[in-house]
C-alpha cells in the first residue's frame, strides 16, 4: 500500500520554515514582505483561492494585497496598474489571477510584470531563464511536485519520469525542473493518448506526474509497481474533488502517491509564498 504525500503537512512544514526567515529578516532590516495579487471579475473559485493565498500570508507573516479589479477593465489600465506596482518600492511580488476575461491578452501583460517580482514565473525572460536552468522565481505548481517529490528522498538522477500534460503552466515547465535533476524525462499530451501509447509511457514510469484535468484518466494497471505517481489534476465529480488518477487503484502500486484534495493544492500556496520571500530577499539584498 502506498505512502500518502500529505500536501497538508508538507505545506505545513515548509510553512514554519518561512515564517522563522520572515520573523528573522523583521528583526533585521524591520521590514516583512508584500505581495499584490491582482483579480479580474468576481468568479467564486479564484475567490476561494485568494482566501488560501490570505490565509497562508497571515500565517507566514508575509503582506498579501487583493486588488479586485472589475470584469471590464481595459488591456491598457491593467497595464498601468502593473507598471505601478512594479514602481512601488514597498511592493515586492505582484501575480495575476488567471482566468482573465477574454479581452485580455494575458501573456502580454505578464510581459510587464518586473521579472524580480513575478511570484508565478510568467514573464517570458523567466520562462527564458528556467530553460537555461537559471530559475530565481519558480512556477508554483511545478515547484509543488517537486517538493513532494523531494521529500520522498528519491535520488532523481537517471529515473525515468513520465509527466502526462504539456501545458505551458504545469507540464512544461516541470519538465524542465526535472531535466535539471538530471532525470530522465517523457512529456505525453493528448496525441499520446490518441496514438492509443499512454498506458505504455505511464507503465515504465519510476515517477509519474499527472496534470490533465480529467477525473480517473490514469487507471491503476498504468502504473508501474513502487512508482511515485504525483496528481495535480483538480475535477468535480458528483460534487466531490477528485484527481486524474484512479486513487484507490493506484495506491496498490505506488510506493508513495499524493492525493486529490490535499496533495498539491497547498503546497502549491506556500511556493507561492516562499516565491514573495525570495524576491523580497533579493530586493532587499538578503541572499547569499
Ligand atoms: P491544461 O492547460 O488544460 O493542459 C492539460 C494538458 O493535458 C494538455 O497538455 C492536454 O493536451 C493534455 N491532455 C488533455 N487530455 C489528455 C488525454 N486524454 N491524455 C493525455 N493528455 C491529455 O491544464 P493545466 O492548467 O495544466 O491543468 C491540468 C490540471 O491540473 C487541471 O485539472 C487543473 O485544475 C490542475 N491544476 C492544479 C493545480 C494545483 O495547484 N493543484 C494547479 C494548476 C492546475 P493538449 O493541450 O494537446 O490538448
Amino acid at each position: 500500500m502506498a505512502e500518502i504525500l500529505d500536501g497538508r503537512k508538507l505545506a505545513r512544514d515548509i510553512q514554519h520554515r518561512l515564517k522563522d526567515e520572515v520573523v528573522q529578516y523583521k528583526n533585521q532590516i524591520g521590514r516583512i514582505p508584500r505581495m499584490v495579487n491582482i483579480m479580474i471579475g468576481d468568479d467564486h473559485g479564484t475567490c476561494a483561492y485568494a482566501r488560501s493565498q490570505q490565509k497562508a500570508a497571515d500565517s507566514i507573516g508575509i503582506s498579501y494585497d487583493l486588488k479586485l479589479l472589475p470584469e471590464g477593465i481595459s488591456q491598457e489600465d491593467l497595464i498601468q496598474l502593473v507598471q505601478d506596482l512594479n514602481n512601488d518600492e514597498s511592493v515586492n511580488g505582484i501575480l495575476i489571477h488567471r482566468p482573465v476575461p477574454e479581452h485580455i491578452d494575458y501573456p502580454a501583460v505578464a510581459n510587464f510584470v518586473n521579472i524580480n517580482k513575478d511570484l508565478e514565473g510568467i514573464n517570458i525572460i523567466n520562462i527564458g531563464k528556467m530553460m537555461l536552468g537559471e530559475t530565481h522565481l519558480m512556477p508554483c505548481t511545478p515547484a509543488a511536485v517537486m517538493e513532494h517529490i523531494f521529500s520522498t528522498q528519491i535520488d532523481l538522477k537517471g529515473k525515468e519520469v513520465v509527466i502526462v500534460g504539456s501545458s505551458a503552466i504545469v507540464g512544461k515547465p516541470l519538465c524542465l525542473l526535472l531535466l535539471k535533476q538530471m532525470a530522465t524525462v517523457s512529456v505525453c499530451h493528448i496525441e499520446t493518448s490518441r496514438a492509443g501509447l499512454l498506458p505504455d509511457y505511464t507503465k515504465r514510469a519510476d515517477i509519474l506526474i499527472v496534470a490533465v484535468g480529467k477525473a480517473r484518466l490514469i487507471k491503476g494497471d498504468w502504473i508501474k509497481e513502487g512508482a511515485i505517481v504525483v496528481d495535480v489534476g483538480i475535477n468535480q465529480v458528483d460534487n466531490k474533488i477528485v484527481g486524474d488518477v484512479d486513487f484507490e487503484e493506484a495506491q496498490n502500486r505506488a510506493s508513495y502517491i499524493t492525493p486529490v484534495p490535499g496533495g498539491v493544492g497547498p503546497v502549491t500556496v506556500v511556493m507561492l509564498m516562499r516565491n514573495g520571500l525570495e524576491a523580497f530577499k533579493k530586493q532587499n539584498n538578503l541572499v547569499n
